[in-house]
């Protein structure tokens, strides 16, 4: 028997195809589409305005998957990190970022990585899998649900500043939000997206789809270590689609070493991609600075840094190490922080200091799998 195909691996064109091929009308693909992406309908039993002749012989040919989180953690501050199983016994997490109701959602792309970031916990996993594109749009889905189903209270004095992704700036800040709904998703959690673009672009394709999740393409942005022939094919594919870079070294000969990456695509080919990314109006290039005591931290690295980006329209997320078991990078100091901070933002750079976000709950970089795995393997033993 053909195994069934996920319907959730398409967006619109490529599922009106799919339904062509079986001799369907066009618009049954985007009833079925609505079905699945405004509905979350779980099954073809579901879509009421298909015949049953038609639902019975959809189900036949094809599922419509979905994920449940094995395990959900609240952080003091309203952060959720979710623990994903898939199919084959992988697992994968994405991690839910309240702000004043405004919820950021970080998912993950890959099972582990393979580009070895040095100071990256999900790097010592080494690359697993990629994900699928019905796997990647589920994390979203399966974060609504339970959105719907526990929605979040809405403290009166939530008045962090900090954010991942700074979209004060565009003037749309007046919209009326929801503490249930997502507004941004960024693609920051365990995986390289854009070693995983074939299953990366169809994914954003639904997010970004009118008839699918309903996302706008400026609340998507796509976190990269600087794969350059990649960001180019991202910005062809996607345009409008927002860019953060993982900066963390201003020299080659540090980021040779902690980035692998920046051997093939040294810090010039990385910015001038950037340069070249088709931002539109006043959008800027999000440059992440993983802050490592001792290592990139100096007043040197703040100049340097400022003067690599000063010609890309640019803000700047400082994110302070978080540290982890058997890594020897260490958090920076608090003075070291500020003082980086400040002298950015002496020049007018947008920064953002990202503060320790469900620091209670592990909710960083791979720690929650980290977690459990060795739980698991404690309880084995
Ligand atoms: N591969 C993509 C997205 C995943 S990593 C990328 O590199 O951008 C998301 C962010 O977490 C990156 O900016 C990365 O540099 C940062 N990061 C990884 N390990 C970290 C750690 N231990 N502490 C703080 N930030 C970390």
């Amino acid at each position: 028997m053909m195994p069934k195909t996920d319907l959730k691996n398409f967006p619109l064109p490529v599922l009106e195809q799919f339904l062509k091929g079986q001799g369907k009308e066009r618009f049954r693909a985007l009833q079925v589409f609505k079905w699945i992406y405004q509905q979350d309908a779980h099954g073809f039993d579901e879509m009421t305005n298909i015949s049953k002749a038609l639902r019975l012989e959809l189900s036949e040919t094809a599922t419509i998957s979905n994920l449940e989180p094995e395990a959900v953690e609240q952080g003091s501050d309203g952060t959720r990190k979710y623990l994903f199983p898939l199919a084959d016994g992988n697992s994968v997490e994405s991690v839910l970022i309240p702000i004043e109701g405004r919820n950021t959602l970080c998912i993950s792309s890959q099972v582990g990585c393979a580009m070895a970031c040095e100071f990256c916990l999900t790097g010592t996993f080494k690359l697993t899998r990629n994900l699928t594109t019905a796997e990647i749009v589920n994390q979203i889905m399966a974060v609504k649900r339970d959105l719907i189903a526990n929605p979040p209270a809405l403290k009166a004095n939530a008045g962090h500043a900090a954010d991942l992704i700074d979209d004060c700036e565009d003037g749309e800040d007046d919209e009326p939000v929801s503490p249930a709904t997502i507004r941004n998703i960024v693609m920051m959690g365990m995986g390289e997206p854009l070693h995983n673009l074939d299953n990366v672009i169809p994914a954003i394709q639904i997010m970004i789809d009118g008839n699918g999740l309903q996302l706008s393409n400026r609340r998507v942005t796509v976190s990269t270590c600087g794969l350059v022939p990649e960001m180019e094919r991202l910005g062809r594919e996607i345009p409008n689609v927002n860019l953060a870079v993982s900066l963390n070294a201003t020299t080659d000969e540090l980021r040779n070493r902690i980035m692998p990456v920046n051997r093939s695509f040294p810090l010039k080919e990385l910015l001038n991609a950037c340069r070249k990314f088709p931002l539109p109006g006043r959008r800027k290039v999000t440059f992440e600075y993983v802050m490592m005591g001792g290592v990139n931290d100096s007043p040197e690295d703040a100049k340097r840094l400022l003067r690599l980006i000063s010609d890309i329209p640019n803000k700047v997320n400082l994110i302070p190490f978080n540290e982890h078991e058997g890594c020897g990078f260490k958090a920076p100091t608090q003075a070291a922080i500020d003082a980086f901070h400040t002298y950015l933002i002496d020049r007018h750079v947008t920064v953002i200091t990202r503060d320790s976000r469900g620091g209670d709950i592990s909710a960083a970089c791979g720690q929650l799998k980290g977690k459990l795995e060795n739980k698991r393997a404690g309880e084995k033993s």
